[in-house]
């Protein structure tokens, strides 16, 4: 496997999970008597570009199909975001009913529903077609196609150009982030914004968020190989802010190099310094995550197995990729977390790929009264305990694994993440 920005031959492991189904592809009962398809999840280091990648094994869109089940709307705290993004955004660049915004990977109109509340024209970009209906029954027009050169260069002539283009949680989820980059060179107005957001690289590898790898997230990215990526494509990344999102993420604000209306904040510059000085410019700094994700499986599984023995009952808290990644990693089933409540209606009733864990409705909490709950999307842990602080009536007690085991009321379990 070549480096899919640069194209150096990949040598480097960054880590080796095994291998794993697709986090996404939740099984119906009829599908539990048949194999599942699994991948090899191995993460490679580009020496050139630090381009962090896992190699394609499943096309895109058979990934993003229709069975693909994630709806931005059902996390309360991800709205939010949503918008106070827009509130600042329509501030900052000045935008009004004459700009158009575009956003790509718009799930169910999460976020354009706040820029539409504003009658600022809009639309979305969309390969899912059950959440673009979502957003269709939201009032918000979705163009239900993969985002690429091909596709902007047609949406820029037929529908003209881009005052802000929004991408959340998209630009590590491309196959091929050079070809989505020219898109949105070719989509955005000479004096037009980009932001986009992702997961920081250096929150993965300082905070062993090992977890967030899965097959449908492709690159992993530092400000550094995101910089060099636009700028090859005629693109600054003018300011940026390091976000809590997703246990800590990056927003990017990108405009055409020729377009120096806008300055380069001293931002790019500090947080640079900050990235070198951890160590992101050297290839020794993406070889240590292994051993720490080694320990941290160990860890829970020797809670699990220890609450088993003693007849302890253990549910998980939200199916989301997350927890399919260190389930499937960890080698966890049914005989060590009986079920997995998840807020989404249309995972319920459905089995986690490859650990086979039932998902169920939150009620079953309070109706089933586990003596402890694992909540796997740790990044929302603070609104998944105050929704579900109940659960401490009856002694029920809260668990994360990362970036250590962690159990309410009890000090740090098991081995130190630091050997
Ligand atoms: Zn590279």
């Amino acid at each position: 496997m070549n480096c899919r920005h640069c194209n150096k031959p990949l040598t480097h492991v960054f880590i080796d999970l095994g291998h794993q189904p697709l986090s996404n592809s939740f099984l119906d009962k009829d599908q539990l008597s048949a194999p599942e398809e699994v991948y090899p999840l191995k993460v490679l280091t580009c020496s050139e570009c630090f381009l962090v990648q896992v190699d394609e094994h499943k096309n895109a869109s058979e990934i993003f199909n229709h069975g693909y089940v994630y709806y931005s709307s059902y996390s309360s705290s991800w709205l939010d975001h949503a918008r106070r993004y827009t509130e600042m955004v329509v501030d900052r660049f000045g935008l009004g009913g004459s700009s158009v915004v575009v956003e790509i990977a718009s799930n169910d109109g999460y976020l354009l529903q706040y820029m539409k509340e504003r009658d600022i024209p809009c639309y979305g970009i969309e390969p899912s077609s059950a959440t673009a209906m979502a957003a269709w029954e939201k009032g918000i027009e979705s163009v239900t196609e993969f985002f690429s050169e091909e596709l902007a260069a047609r949406l820029a002539r037929e529908r003209g150009r881009a005052a802000l283009i929004v991408g959340n949680n998209v630009l590590a989820h491309v196959p091929n982030i050079n070809d989505f980059v020219r898109g949105i060179s070719l989509l955005l107005d000479d004096n037009g914004v980009a932001t986009l957001e992702f997961p920081h690289l250096m929150r993965l590898v300082d905070d062993c968020q090992f977890d967030t790898i899965y097959h449908e997230h492709f690159s992993y990215l530092s400000l550094r190989t995101v910089q060099r990526i636009f700028s090859e494509q005629g693109l600054c990344v003018f300011d940026v802010e390091e976000l809590p999102t997703h246990g800590g993420s990056l927003r990017v604000f990108v405009r055409h190099d020729a377009n120096d209306s806008k300055g380069i904040s001293p931002r790019i510059g500090a947080l640079l310094v900050k990235e070198k000085c951890a160590g992101m410019t050297t290839l020794h700094y993406y070889t240590a995550i292994q051993a720490k994700a080694d320990i941290i499986r160990d860890n829970l599984l020797s809670f699990l197995e220890a609450k088993r023995v003693n007849g302890k009952r253990v549910a998980a808290y939200g199916a989301a990729a997350k927890g399919n990644t260190l389930l499937n990693y960890c080698g966890v089933g049914v005989e060590l977390i009986e079920y997995c409540v998840d807020a989404s209606p249309h995972k319920q009733g459905l089995f986690m790929p490859g650990s086979r864990i039932p998902v169920l409705a939150p009620t079953e909490l309070y109706r089933q009264k586990p003596d402890y709950v694992l909540i796997l999307p740790w990044n929302i842990k603070d609104e998944v305990v105050s929704q579900h602080s109940y659960i401490r009536e009856w002694g029920g007690r809260f668990v994360t694994a990362i970036p250590r085991l962690l159990v309410d009321g009890e000090h740090q379990v098991g081995r130190s993440r630091h050997p």
